[in-house]
């Protein structure tokens, strides 16, 4: 017998009801335990084990999930991780995980339930996002995928079938962006095969936004040297800054040059669904392809980020193979084209559709726009804080959920220690970066749980930590 399953399920019943329990109590207990925790050596070195031969109960295994993994992990369901761009997951999405485990549909294709729910995921998505109805799309790992698969539809479009067989082979084809652009848009474009020199950062204005005037500059220097700008790539929402480029006059500017117009738009497209920060993303609707990811600001548990595509053509002839469409079958369970292994660079591929279809059932649009409006307030709050102090300086404008401060009179070094401090203890978990040169303190709001109390709570302990006064200030 070589079956993995139990003869008796009993016990693996109890254990999965127990697992499910303490789960549950973790969601619960978040704020009881430390945002971070080191791992000890020990804990590292354990991983490091020789390959079992034998097995092992999986009480025993459970057992050494609690005592060795739960505690260490990242921490950024807890409501005081504000570092990177990280999202906080959800409970429904967490149970999604575990019907969608129970499936193990394999979503590259053939005609199931499971593509269905991918396709109304993805149609959802063009809705929020103002795309148009026909919009085709695919679910990724994340936005990096997300954008290298865009910078290939933009390839397709450049180079047509013949780019296929014959790769770029040395045609001056150049992209643009702003110089706040994320790091996987310059590696999409090493991986696509143009060399990240084709992409060319053009400087920022002081909202951090691309100056368009140094865009149009630079297209036409390319353009005098022979080059054809073939992509233009705006951020809607920076890393940094959570800064959004001029959609609109990017839009504009890619259909002059008929160039593929792009947004990466990882977190921040997200800001479409909120009244108050939707004119951020004016002009999002008529991008050619949207990278924006689930997992971020959207709060649907790791991974699960997506490409939008306006025109179905072209996103199909960049991903399929023909060896697929000969294997089309009218019905039966290979039928149903297109599949999304014609999509993107996946062929088997997980059912990631349904914690999104669930988390988007569960909350709607209104609840994730509350999210994001929450963030957002929170920000201006930190922001204020900041602004009232004669320590901390505001080093960007914060005008979605990122708030990045630096403290007067402190080393680079003394910066970094403060936030590996509060790291360390468990306290807060922001992250660091440096703008204009100088290193700041990176809060980025994303999670749902965090609340006004735990932002002034952060600027208390580092009040606290500088030993400079703290009072929460007027009008906040
Ligand atoms: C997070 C992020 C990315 C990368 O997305 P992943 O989901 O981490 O792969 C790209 N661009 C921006 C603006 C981001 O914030």
């Amino acid at each position: 017998m070589s079956t993995l399953d139990p003869a008796d399920w009993s016990s693996l019943r109890a254990l999965g009801h127990q697992m499910l329990d303490d789960m549950v109590d973790h969601l619960a207990s978040l704020r009881e335990q430390p945002v971070w925790r080191p791992m000890p050596e020990a804990v590292r070195q354990s991983f490091t084990a020789p390959l079992p031969s034998s097995g092992k109960d999986t009480e025993a295994l459970y057992a050494r999930f609690t005592a060795d993994i739960q505690p260490y992990v990242t921490g950024n369901l807890h409501p005081r991780f504000m570092g990177w761009v990280h999202g906080g997951g959800n409970p429904v999405s967490m149970l999604a995980e575990l019907l969608a485990g129970a499936m193990n549909a394999n979503c590259g294709g053939r005609d199931h339930v499971g593509i269905a729910v991918e396709r109304q995921v993805i149609a959802w998505a063009a809705e929020m996002l103002g795309m148009p109805a026909q919009t085709s799309g695919v679910l990724l790992t994340g936005s990096s995928m997300a954008n290298l698969c865009a910078v290939l539809c933009a390839k397709q479009k450049a180079l047509g079938e013949a780019g296929h067989e014959t790769g770029v082979n040395g045609a001056k084809l150049t992209a643009y962006a702003s110089s706040g652009v994320h790091r996987c848009v310059t590696g999409a474009l090493d991986m696509a095969g143009f060399g990240s020199a084709a992409l060319r950062k053009i400087p920022v204005d002081a909202e951090f936004r691309m100056d368009m005037d140094k865009l149009r500059e630079a297209i036409t220097a390319d353009r005098a040297a022979g080059f054809t700008p073939f992509l233009i790539a705006a951020t809607a929402g920076s890393v940094d800054a959570g800064a959004f480029d001029d959609l609109n006059a990017a839009a504009d500017i890619a259909a002059a040059e008929n160039a593929w117009f792009h947004v990466d738009g990882a977190f921040g497209a997200l800001a479409a669904l909120s009244p108050a920060k939707r004119h951020l993303t004016a002009g999002l609707g008529r991008a050619d392809s949207i990278a924006f990811d689930f997992h971020k600001w959207a709060q649907v548990t790791y991974s699960c980020g997506c490409l939008l595509v306006r025109d179905p053509e072209i996103h199909n002839t960049t991903f399929a193979q023909p060896t697929s469409y000969l294997a089309a079958a009218p019905r039966g369970l290979a039928g149903g084209f297109p599949w999304p292994c014609d999509l993107g660079p996946d062929l088997s591929r997980g059912f990631s559709a349904l914690k999104i279809w669930m988390t988007l059932s569960a909350y709607g649009t209104e609840g994730l726009a509350r999210v994001v409006e929450n963030s957002c307030a929170l920000a201006n709050r930190l922001a204020n804080h900041v602004q009232a102090s004669n320590r901390l300086v505001l080093l960007a404008p914060a005008a979605l959920n990122i708030v990045c401060f630096g403290i007067e009179g402190k080393t680079d070094q003394q910066i970094l220690d403060l936030v590996a401090n509060l790291q360390e203890d468990g306290l807060f978990a922001p992250s660091t970066t440096i703008i204009n040169g100088r290193t700041a303190i990176r809060c980025a709001i994303v999670n749902h749980r965090t609340t006004e109390e735990d932002i002034d709570e952060l600027v208390a302990e580092i009040s606290r930590r500088l030993e400079m006064p703290y009072r929460v200030p007027e009008g906040t």
